[in-house]
C-alpha cells in the first residue's frame, strides 16, 4: 500500500483496525457496526472498546510481529488517541492505509511542533516560548510578563502536565514539577469562551463540518459541550474555516477536532479566535453528535476511513453534553430515569477521580427536556 490510499471504498464486512481501547474506540466500533463494518481493536491494555469490537489484540505498540499480524487482517487502520508512537503508525502504514495519517500524529503529539505548524498557516495561537531548561523557564516567564501555563510538549491530556504561573512566581519549581521535561510556556488567556471545530475530511478532499460547540472545562477536563454556541455567526464561520484549513494542510482523512479560545467581540476579528490544540481523532466535544445529528462524528470518521461518502453533519436538535466524571457516573440509575436523557456509559469498572466514565446528552427542541427549551431558544436567536 505505497501511498496509503484506498483504491475503492471498503465494502460492508470489511474490517477497520483501531489503535487504542478507550471510549472513543468503543464509540467508533459501535458506529462501524451500524454500517456493517467489523472492527479490530489493538491496544496494550484492554479497555472499553474491547467489549464491543469484533476482534481484539492485546499487544505492545512496539511489537512488530503483532502489528504485522494485525495489518494482515484489517483493511484500514485508524487510531483513537494521538500518542500512537510514530514508529507504530509508520510500520503499519507500509502495510495498510493508516488514517488520518502520520503527519497529523507528528504535529499533534508535540505542542511546540503544533504551535509552529499553526503559526506557519497564519493561524493565531496564544503567545508562547519554548522551554528546555530551568533557565529558559525563568526567561520565558519574564518575557511573557503575564500569567502563564507551563505545559509539557508531549503526553499531556485532561490538564495533566500543566503548571499555572503568575509573573514573579518560582519558574524553577514549576520546571521541577513537570519533571524537567521539554515544555512550552504559554500566556494564560482571559477568554470569553472555549469552542471547538469538528471537521471531517474524505480521501478526495471533500469536507463536512459540524456546528462548533461551546466547551466548559473544570480542572482542565471537559465538563460540558453545548450547541448552538450562541456566538456571532461570523466568528463561528471563521472557527470552521480555521478547522478546514488545518485539515487541508494535513491532507487529513477522518474527523479532526480543533480546540479554540474565543476572546470576545472587543478583540479584533482576526485575533478573536486562537487555536489551543488539535486532536487528530474524534473528540469528547463532539459526543453530542451521536444524539443530535443524523450522522455522528464517529460514523463520519468511519465513513472517511473506509473511503465512503461523508454523511450529513446537520444537527436536528440543540444539545448539551455533560461528561460523567468519576463518581458522577454512580448516579446512573437516577440518570436512567430522566425522560429524554441520552445516557452513555463506557463500562469502566472503577469510578476513579477524574476518570471519564460516561456522558449524558440532553436534547432541546425535540420532545425531550422541555425545561431547557426557553434557554436554547434564547441562545440560538
Ligand atoms: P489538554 O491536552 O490537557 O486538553 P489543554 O492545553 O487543552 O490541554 O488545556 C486544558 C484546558 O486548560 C483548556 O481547555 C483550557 O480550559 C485551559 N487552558 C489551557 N491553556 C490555556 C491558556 N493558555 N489560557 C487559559 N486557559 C488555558
Ligand atoms: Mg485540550
Amino acid at each position: 500500500m505505497p501511498d496509503g490510499r484506498l483504491r475503492a471504498p471498503l465494502a460492508p464486512g470489511s474490517t477497520i483496525g483501531i489503535l487504542g481501547s478507550g471510549q472513543l474506540g468503543r464509540m467508533l466500533a459501535m458506529a462501524a457496526a451500524r454500517l456493517g463494518l467489523k472492527t479490530h481493536v489493538y491496544c496494550e491494555d484492554s479497555g472499553p472498546a474491547f467489549d464491543v469490537a469484533t476482534h481484539t489484540t492485546k499487544a505492545g505498540f512496539a511489537d512488530r510481529t503483532a502489528l504485522s499480524a494485525f495489518a494482515k487482517v484489517v483493511n484500514a487502520v485508524t487510531y483513537e488517541f494521538e500518542n500512537v508512537p510514530l514508529a507504530t503508525a509508520g510500520h503499519l502504514a507500509a502495510l495498510v492505509p493508516v488514517r488520518p495519517g502520520t503527519k497529523a500524529l507528528e504535529v499533534a503529539q508535540d505542542r511546540l511542533t503544533e504551535k509552529i505548524f499553526l503559526t506557519s498557516l497564519g493561524i493565531p495561537v496564544a503567545p508562547f516560548r519554548a522551554v528546555a531548561s530551568e533557565e529558559e523557564a525563568r526567561t520565558a516567564l519574564a518575557e511573557l510578563g503575564a500569567a502563564a501555563i507551563l505545559k509539557t510538549r508531549r503526553f499531556g491530556y485532561d490538564g495533566k502536565g500543566q503548571i499555572s504561573l503568575a509573573p514573579g512566581d518560582d519558574a524553577a519549581a514549576a520546571w521541577a514539577a513537570i519533571n524537567a521535561r521539554p515544555a512550552v510556556l504559554e500566556q494564560r488567556l482571559d477568554f470569553a469562551a472555549e469552542l471547538s471545530a469538528l471537521i471531517v475530511r474524505a480521501q478526495d478532499g471533500a469536507l463536512a463540518v459540524y456546528d462548533c460547540p461551546i466547551n466548559v472545562h473544570q480542572n482542565g477536563i471537559l465538563h460540558r459541550s453545548s450547541v448552538p454556541a450562541g456566538l456571532p455567526a461570523d466568528d463561528l464561520a471563521r472557527a470552521r474555516q480555521i478547522g478546514a484549513a488545518i485539515a487541508d494542510a494535513l491532507d487529513y482523512i477522518g474527523v479532526l477536532a480543533v480546540e479554540m479560545f474565543y476572546l470576545g467581540p472587543e478583540t479584533a476579528a482576526a485575533e478573536r479566535l486562537l487555536v489551543n490544540e488539535i486532536a487528530p481523532r474524534v473528540h469528547n466535544s463532539g459526543h453530542w453528535t451521536i444524539d443530535a445529528c443524523g450522522v455522528s462524528q464517529f460514523e463520519n470518521h468511519v465513513r472517511a476511513v473506509a473511503g465512503w461518502p461523508l454523511g450529513s453533519t446537520a444537527r436536528h436538535s440543540a444539545a448539551e453534553m455533560t461528561n460523567l466524571i468519576g463518581a458522577a457516573a454512580l448516579d446512573w440509575h437516577q440518570l436512567a430515569r430522566e425522560p429524554g436523557l441520552c445516557l452513555h456509559l463506557y463500562g469502566k469498572r472503577e469510578a476513579r477521580q477524574g476518570r471519564k466514565m460516561g456522558h449524558v446528552t440532553r436534547l432541546v427542541g425535540g420532545a425531550s427536556a422541555p425545561k431547557e427549551k426557553g434557554k436554547a431558544a434564547n441562545r440560538s436567536r
